[in-house]
């Protein structure tokens, strides 16, 4: 079993320690930050053991390197994006495993918001950290991808068990719903979601994580073929990749 602990660091970013509980092994997964990771292990009292990175932007690498000298922990991250990630040691790639102790993580490769993204699927423990491709009610901005290559990315999550928790890096999704509201005002699901969402962050309550059943029945960015979506934009019974592309390019503007 994998034990995660969520980390809220810097204005809205997560990062996660993952344990697997048969070995003790330990992994931070994008540590943004180092000090708020040291003094959470330390009230855990765990040891590092290994550092997984999504991909290279520094609110997800930031901490690699002062965990790597005090733990002297192995630093996992994608092979096509090796030279990018601080201090790697291992370099895995889509469809290879990784394993955690005797937790299994499959690799994805997921380019669109950088093109050296990938993500962990531990399936054993329904866990999915996808980084910044999919967040709770939206999906990564396409800084290094082309939208075709993030739908084909995307398009990698759709099939995963419902009950997969989306463990995303950032707590954008109040303002990800007040997007996917614009596009798709008539997605009952997706408004009982924003209101609960609301109420969630009205508390201070983390709404990540998500899991992939919810996200596919009200993000948008999964939900190209969706008739209200499609009618809302104006882009009825066009392809997917030219729907999502429109899609994402709106919420650039939203
Ligand atoms: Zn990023
Ligand atoms: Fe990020």
């Amino acid at each position: 079993m994998l034990d995660v602990i969520q980390i809220p660091v810097l204005s809205d970013n997560y990062v996660y320690l993952a344990r697997d509980e048969a070995s003790g092994a330990t992994a931070v997964v994008d540590p943004a930050v180092h000090q708020p990771v040291m003094d959470k292990l330390d009230e855990l009292g765990w040891t590092l053991t290994h550092i997984l990175n999504t991909h290279h932007h520094p609110d997800h690498v930031g901490g690699n390197m002062a965990l790597k000298d005090k733990y002297g922990c192995t630093v996992v991250g994608a092979r096509c994006d090796a030279e990018r990630i601080p201090g790697i040691d291992v370099q895995v790639g889509e469809g290879e495993t990784y394993d955690l102790g005797e937790s299994t993580a499959k690799v994805f490769e997921v380019p669109g918001h950088t093109s050296g993204h990938i993500a962990y699927w531990f399936a054993g423990d329904n866990a999915l950290f996808c980084g910044d491709t999919l967040f709770a009610l939206g999906c990564g901005r396409l800084f290094e991808g082309t939208p075709d290559q993030m739908w084909t990315s995307l398009s990698k999550f759709l099939d995963l068990p419902g009950d997969t928790r989306i463990f995303c890096a950032h707590e954008y999704t109040q303002a990800n719903a007040a997007f996917a509201l614009s596009v798709e005002p008539g997605n009952d699901a997706l408004v009982r979601r924003s209101a609960e969402i609301d109420r969630m962050r009205a508390d201070g309550i983390p709404t990540v994580p998500s899991t992939i059943g919810v996200e596919l029945a009200t993000n948008p960015f999964l939900r190209p073929g969706s008739a209200n979506l499609q009618e809302t934009i104006g882009m009825t019974g066009q392809d997917l990749v030219a729907v999502f592309a429109e899609t994402r390019r709106r919420k650039d503007n939203f």
